[in-house]
């Protein structure tokens, strides 16, 4: 826990969120600013910035989150894909450094971006 991380303090329950999903390893929400219809963000229940930053207990977390995102994406409707990104430092418009997993669909996502 860092006490002036935002995504923390939703862990924490300081901060209001709109739950999708929670376990021992990890917490889903939506997004406040949504950028597709579905927009969700994992988000791993251990503070660290960036991959550069992850240790293996933390990378464990991850995994968690990468084998639960499908079945959260098939409960959100997201049968016909959706994308996945995790924004890492200043260049990829990172704003909030705990490591989240960004879940984007509910339509078609555009080809520009990726
Ligand atoms: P990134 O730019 O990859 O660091 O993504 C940070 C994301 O967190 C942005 O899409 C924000 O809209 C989102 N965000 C920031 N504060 C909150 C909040 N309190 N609740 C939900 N999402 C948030
Ligand atoms: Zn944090």
């Amino acid at each position: 826990m860092d006490k002036n991380c935002i995504f923390c303090k939703i862990i924490a329950g300081e901060i209001p969120s709109q739950k999708v999903y929670e376990d021992e390893s990890m917490l889903v929400f939506k997004d406040i600013q949504p950028q597709a219809k579905v927009h969700l963000l994992c988000v791993p229940k251990s503070h660290f910035a960036t991959l550069a930053e992850m240790n293996e207990e933390q990378a464990e977390l991850v995994k968690k989150c990468f084998i639960k995102i499908p079945s959260i994406a098939r409960e959100q409707g997201l049968d016909s894909g959706y994308r996945v990104i995790i924004n890492q430092g200043a260049d990829a418009g990172q704003t909030v450094f705990h490591l989240h997993i960004h879940i984007l669909g509910g339509q078609p996502m555009g080809e520009k971006m990726l």
